[in-house]
């Protein structure tokens, strides 16, 4: 990258030791993991070959890796003439010396009675469900729409269409008709898999209506049957012909269902991504690499050992909820926890209850969730004891180093290893992470390359920096949970992710190194803003504002600025007990200023009640920058806002200052 950067210096970070917990139990050391990586990027071939034996294969691969990044002629393939399939090795393999474990434990959203599903009850349900999804005509290849709350017939549907071969697609439930629609027309969906409403947070979420709405536009018409879940037993319109009842079709499906042969690059699914940065992506990924890294990486990332119960909050919608919730954990034959309402609900003390409740070793969430929860401070921690957990993640956004260390002092009461994860939808899983027996941990740092993960990182011309340095993040060889396409749209595909960088995939995101080699992401490098000449992440700011006591979130966007050609914009909601003044105003501006210097002081700072945020919990900042540059006439799709209200509310604020 050009001229100079603001940064803090990683090296006022002090890293934080392996625990001893993971000293001598813990799958990976820190000379097994040189050992192992180093083997992993010298043959690749030699390494993946072995890895793909953890699945269960009806063919066996010979054919590792055929990868051409040409911009003229790209292709991924991975293990191309193997054979097998998903559902089988997320349930089937395990069923032998298995089949009672608990795959899942399901927390309702109002607190109460878990239901508890078996690997043999797993199985039932799921063979079951392919059975009726046969019965409508659901072919190998075919598209399926799911449109369901966090409730175990989310996780069904998904296997269910894995079982048969045919290609789900998760939207998140929540999302509105107008988004369901675009996604259903974008793949070609047949069928909707829905529920009559969903339930977070104690509201309810009219899914069946949101479906109605959505087939009744025009774009919509591929979708000719729609699957119902009764969930919470509200009613809701019918029609006939077109919708079915889960339960009455379950009723009299058959428990026998063959798993369809696959082969390892047919697809397994279409997921969209948040759209933080525009119209949402189909991103394809297909069965056998997918599956492999999935596993693997659940396993390392996580040091999941057999017997671990292992919760993570993501909902299905998102990638972490199927890499995470679903593939890997079950490929592995691993416990799970899926809750189906929000950590912080009916009040921050939740959290540790279900941690409590299900004795959770390992948690995996998102700063966000860690930011809400903080912001309510370590009072309702008090109501619980944690004492089961050994491992805590988190994904999707820069956390700051703030955060990091309550989740690490306050929920983890110190002694749980903290592993900060980066990675994308397309990319499947975690590229960048710590192993928790191997790396001592540098908080706000993703630290190291997973196995056969070559990041790199180049400045705006495409020159490789040595050692340490800042850039834009490429990964420069394919690993095999890389998205093979978008769907229907290859070339949308090649030009987001192989031109910029010719020869490299390019993740969008910007990141520094340290001297140690270890990896700091920055944030999305269209959100780095250039002041006078000086670029800077937004993350950075944002983590300085969030150390501050009186701020909960803070999102940092560029606006137009006569002098300085980008002004710094600041976004900030305050905790409970903080209210806007201009004393604060002005002690927020030095904050800033003294921890990370003059150049970064924020030039207006609009107190926000909320954020624009995906229901991910990203913050949007593409809407905030066009409220900054008072450009309220063009905000684009805000459809997969989690609370699209906050929108008119922060519109407002900018017109009237
Ligand atoms: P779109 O591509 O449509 O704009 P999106 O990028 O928000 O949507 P995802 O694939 O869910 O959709 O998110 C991946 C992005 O999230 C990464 O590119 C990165 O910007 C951010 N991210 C994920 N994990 C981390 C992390 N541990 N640290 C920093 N940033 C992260
Ligand atoms: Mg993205």
């Amino acid at each position: 990258m050009s001229a100079t950067h603001a940064t803090v210096a990683p090296s006022d970070i002090q890293p934080v030791a392996v625990k001893p917990r993971f000293r001598d139990n813990a799958w990976m050391d820190a000379t097994t993991y040189d050992a192992l990586y180093a083997r992993s990027i010298d043959g690749p071939d030699t390494f993946w070959r072995e890895q793909s034996q953890r699945l269960h294969w009806r063919q066996p691969p010979t054919q590792i890796r055929d990868i051409r990044w040409d911009k003229n002629d790209l292709h991924i393939r991975w293990f191309a003439d193997g054979q097998l399939n998903a559902a089988e090795n997320c349930i089937d393999r395990h069923l032998s010396a298995h089949a009672d474990r608990v795959a899942l434990y399901w927390e309702p959203d109002t607190p109460g009675e878990a239901r508890v599903i078996t690997y043999a009850a797993l199985h039932q349900q799921v063979c079951k469900l392919a059975n009726v999804l046969k019965h409508l005509g659901v072919r190998k290849g075919d598209r399926v729409t799911i449109y369901l709350p966090m409730i175990p017939e989310a996780v069904f549907a998904m296997l269910a269409c894995a079982r048969i071969g045919a290609i789900h697609s998760v939207v998140f439930g929540g999302f509105s008709p107008e988004a369901v629609a675009g996604r259903i027309a974008d793949c070609g969906s047949s069928l909707v898999i829905t529920a009559d409403a969903g339930l977070r947070g104690g509201r309810e979420i009219p899914l069946k209506a949101n479906v109605d709405a959505a087939l009744a536009r025009p774009e919509a018409k591929a979708a000719s049957k729609v699957l119902v879940v009764q969930h919470t037993g509200g009613a809701v319109d019918w029609h006939d012909g077109r919708d079915l009842w889960y339960h009455d079709l379950m009723a009299t499906a058959s428990e026998q269902c063959e798993p369809a042969v696959m082969n390892a690059e047919d697809p397994l699914f279409i997921l969209y991504t948040s759209g933080s940065t525009g119209k949402p992506k189909g991103v394809l990924h297909t069965t056998g690499g997918y599956l492999t890294y999935a596993s693997l990486t659940h396993q390392m990332v996580f040091d999941y050992h057999p017997g671990d119960i292992y919760w993570c909050t993501a909902d299905v919608g998102w990638i972490t909820g199927h890499t995470y919730l679903v593939y890997g954990p079950l490929a592995n034959g691993a416990t799970c926890v899926m809750s189906e309402g929000l950590p912080n609900w009916p009040d921050a003390a939740r959290l540790g209850q279900i941690i409590d409740k299900f004795k959770v070793n390992t948690l995996y969430t998102a700063p966000t969730a860690i930011r809400a929860l903080m912001a309510a401070g370590d009072g309702p921690l008090a109501q619980s004891r944690r004492d089961s957990l050994k491992l805590l993640a988190t994904a999707g956004e820069p956390i700051n180093p703030a955060a990091w260390h309550w989740f690490h002092d306050s929920v983890g009461h110190g002694g749980s290893a903290v592993v900060d994860t980066w990675w994308q939808t397309e990319t499947g899983g975690v590229m960048i992470t710590p192993l928790p027996g191997a790396h001592a941990t540098k908080p706000g740092a993703a630290m190291r390359p997973f196995f056969g993960i070559r990041p790199a990182l180049v400045d705006n011309d495409g020159t490789l920096i040595d050692g340490p340095g800042e850039g834009n993040l490429v990964i420069l060889d394919s690993w095999p949970a890389q998205a093979r396409t978008l769907w229907g749209d290859h070339q949308r595909f090649i030009d987001t992710y192989f031109t910029t960088f010719p020869g490299t995939y390019c993740s969008g995101d910007g990141a520094r190194r340290d001297a140690d080699g270890d990896y700091w992401i920055t944030g999305r490098v269209d959100d780095v803003i250039n002041v006078s000449g000086h670029r800077m992440g937004t993350a950075e700011i944002e983590s300085a504002l969030v150390s501050h006591p009186a701020v909960a979130e803070a999102a940092v966007v560029g606006y137009p600025h006569e002098i300085k050609g980008q002004g710094i914009y600041v976004y900030v909601s305050l905790t409970c007990d903080h209210s806007p003044s201009d004393e604060l105003y002005a002690e927020l501006r030095q904050w800033v200023r003294r921890e990370i210097g003059a150049i970064a002081t924020p030039d207006l700072i609009h107190w926000a009640p909320g954020l624009p945020k995906t229901r991910s919990g990203k913050i949007m900042r593409r809407i905030l920058r066009k409220i900054a540059a008072n450009e309220h006439d063009s905000l684009g799709d805000v459809s997969t806002l989690a609370e699209p209200a906050v929108v008119p509310q922060l519109v407002e604020t900018r017109m009237n200052r």
